[in-house]
């Protein structure tokens, strides 16, 4: 029982794409589909998975690329993302500051907000709004196994950028604060790059947080 997660590293940025398999139903979830989603698409063709929902930490185009792949062939998938992340959305995640062209597909279509409950088979996952990186940017916990996803709010021994447009250092540190550092410290972070790490660990060891 419970939720399985299977990590793909994808991508120049090295992101971190989840998929999530609530091992009583077979239903899945992705977030954060990135490059070469093909790689995903065939976990869950392999084990036969239905695909329920796409979940967007946030717009950044290195989060949102695969989405387009990933409803083109599962159709029925909704695709959520805080709408405060809309325009950064529109706008091909900020692509173009890459020097790179992506055009999103079709608008999402479930708007998270906070503390909002989802729910893939028989578990539930709870949104957090944590702007900062972003200004729509958003964490999902799941409490059973104290484990929260967390995109780019922190990261081992890091933290969010904040210098892109809706970025804000002190909206960032206090999203940190009271979304992250709240838990209890074996809370396992999973972030949208690099290794998993706990709340703990980066209470004591990172240098942003001193
Ligand atoms: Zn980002
Ligand atoms: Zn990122």
């Amino acid at each position: 029982m419970g939720l399985e997660i299977i990590t793909f590293v994808l991508g120049p940025l090295q992101n971190n794409t989840y998929l999530l398999r609530d091992s009583a139903s077979d239903q899945c979830a992705v977030i954060d589909p990135s490059f070469d989603t093909i790689e995903v698409i065939d976990a869950i063709e392999k084990q036969q998975l239905s695909l329920q929902m796409i979940l967007l930490t946030h717009a950044h185009f290195d989060h949102i690329y695969g989405v387009g792949e990933l409803t083109a062939r599962f159709p029925a998938a909704a695709v959520g993302l805080h709408p405060a992340d809309l325009p950064l959305w529109r706008q091909g995640g900020g692509s173009e500051l890459f020097g790179l062209k992506y055009t999103p597909p079709a608008l999402p279509t479930i708007h998270f907000y906070n503390q909002q409950q989802l729910t893939l088979g028989s578990e539930k996952l709870e949104v957090k709004h944590t702007p900062g990186h972003s200004r729509g940017h958003v964490i999902f916990h799941y409490a059973p196994d104290k484990i929260i996803f967390c995109g780019d709010l922190i990261f081992q021994g890091n933290i969010g950028r904040t210098d892109l447009p809706g970025g804000s250092s002190r909206e960032l540190m206090h999203s940190i604060q009271m979304q992250v550092l709240t838990l209890p410290p074996e809370t396992r972070l999973f972030s949208g790059h690099g290794p998993v790490t706990t709340v703990g660990r980066e209470m004591e060891t990172n240098p942003y947080l001193a």
